[in-house]
């Protein structure tokens, strides 16, 4: 589970302003010569160390408290629009602080949580614009701490549709899901040309992941239509959807009195004995899409890079199917890219054992993600993301593209990239693979032994696939097998 801070930058600010009016008295009232320009002065330093100990100790907090499953909350952040003077301190702190790491001197590294989302706006960040600075301190972090990943306010797409239309951010949940939109008036769709979406305070109730390659096989395998058997499968997840929306909706708002007893979630002012359902309305569930590779694979033996057209095909089916089920459940369906941390491995297995090895399918010990290219395919940042384009608008309930950069790769070259990734609409990560020896303390991108001191006590970050995780502390990995082998094979992501 996790929990998004929309635009914390526009939340601070307010904040900032009554810090900073109590520093200016109280300098005023220590120096009474009255100088206004040294108490601005004074008060905004005073304003920026706050930002400064708020940010260290929430990468403080948010990396040392486990959950009760034993792993950390997941927390994002989304910063980037505010243009004001303590946004954008805001935002230029928490950039500052992560790329600064943590840890005693000569051994710090970034943290891995709160998730960075750096909202972009071409008309604040574009070239020659009034907040490219920020930007360019964003490109700089990314390239020392992969996050901030980039979400795109004004390319192509339905998340900069609506901030272009309604000037509201549809911030990110966990490492890549997004809410379909909920009218306030109208629910579903808008009532009336005033009506407008609202995005705080809603939830996912859940993913179901198709698993697409098997079900080509057991078509083909059965004679059937491939259609008509993944028909049946998404009626399947339809109904365990209804189900648990059924089930969750008879409970009471007391199991959970912050979100629905105080405000916590939109609609959550229910009285401790109101069962739940009339809030779930605004929360969507999700289609769960994985290995789209995998299926083109088999269908007709290319790679999504060869060709996509089939499993374009499959994905246009899919979102109208999910869009018929919407208007008649009254269900926010969505589609849904899936991470597949461990699922990537499972579903192989799941593969194997009806269908056994087949050569670009089920060989490898994983799956692609969602709709990515392959991790091996040797293909420049620029083609990868040509490539994921095409099937970007139709996974709105969560997506991320990403490329992988190598060592040379510039910090111009990054900034190009995220930049046309912004012209696409894209939500945008900087993949690097950063080693850090626990030894000497240097760094540097893939190492397997310390160049300096020849120690194999290797901490690395990698990217999972939305966010960031530990695959190596102290030179042992913590993932599993399938993971583990996915990162050792990637080229281009
Ligand atoms: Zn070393």
């Amino acid at each position: 589970m996790g929990f998004t801070i929309p635009r914390v930058d526009t939340l601070l600010a307010p904040y900032a302003e009554k810090s900073y009016q109590k520093y200016v008295d109280e300098y005023l009232s220590i120096c009474d010569n009255g100088d206004k320009n040294k108490a601005d002065e004074y008060a905004t330093k005073k304003v920026y160390r706050d930002f400064e100990q708020g940010f260290q100790s929430w990468e403080m907090a948010f990396n040392s408290v486990g959950s009760s499953r034993g792993d950390y909350p997941f927390i994002a952040i989304s910063f980037g629009i505010g243009t004001s003077k303590w946004e954008t301190m805001a935002s230029e702190v928490a950039l500052k602080t992560r790329m600064g790491g943590q840890g005693k001197e000569g051994f710090k590294r970034p943290v891995l949580f709160p998730k960075l989302t750096f909202l972009y706006d071409e008309n604040l960040h574009g070239k020659g614009k009034k907040l490219e600075w920020l930007f360019d301190v964003a490109i700089d972090c990314s390239s020392k701490a992969m996050y901030p990943d980039f979400l795109s306010l004004t390319g192509d797409g339905y998340i900069p549709e609506i901030y272009k239309k309604y000037g509201k951010v549809v911030s990110l949940m966990g490492c890549r899901a997004s809410l379909s939109p909920w009218f306030v008036r109208g629910g579903m769709k808008p009532k009336d040309e005033n009506d407008y979406p609202v995005f705080e305070g809603r939830f996912n109730l859940g993913a179901i992941s198709l698993h697409l390659p098997m079900i080509l096989a057991k078509a083909r395998q059965e004679n059937k239509d491939f259609y008509e058997v993944l028909d049946y499968y998404l009626e399947l997840i339809r109904n365990l959807h209804k189900r648990t929306y059924e089930f969750l909706g008879e409970k009471k708002a007391s199991t959970n009195p912050m979100g629905f007893t105080q405000g916590g979630f939109l609609g959550g002012n229910l009285n401790p004995n109101d069962k739940i359902k009339p809030i779930l309305s605004a929360m969507t569930m999700s289609f769960g899409i994985t290995a789209l590779n995998e299926l083109q694979h088999l269908y007709n033996g290319k790679s999504l890079v060869e060709d996509s057209d089939f499993a374009y095909e499959v994905m246009q089916y899919i979102n109208d199917k999910a869009n018929k089920f919407k208007e008649q459940d009254h269900i926010l369906y969505a589609i849904y890219g899936t991470p597949a941390e461990s699922l990537c491995g499972l579903q192989v297995e799941q593969f194997r054992k009806k269908y056994g090895i087949i050569e670009g399918v089920s060989d490898r010990p994983y799956v692609s993600n969602s709709f990515h290219c392959g991790v091996w395919e040797h293909i420049t940042p620029v083609q990868k993301q040509d490539t994921e384009k095409r099937f970007w608008n139709l996974f709105n309930g969560g997506k991320i593209q990403y490329c992988r950069y190598p060592i040379s790769y510039n910090k111009e070259a990054i900034k190009t990239l995220v930049r046309r990734a912004m012209d696409y609409g894209f939500y945008e990560g900087i993949n690097l693979a950063l080693s850090y020896c626990e030894d000497c303390g240097y760094e540097q991108l893939e190492m397997d032994k310390c160049p300096k001191c020849g120690s194999e006590n290797i901490t690395q970050i990698d990217r999972m696939n939305g966010y960031l995780g530990f695959t190596r502390i102290h030179g042992k990995s913590r993932y599993n097998a399938a993971k583990v082998a996915e990162i050792k094979d990637r080229v281009s992501m």
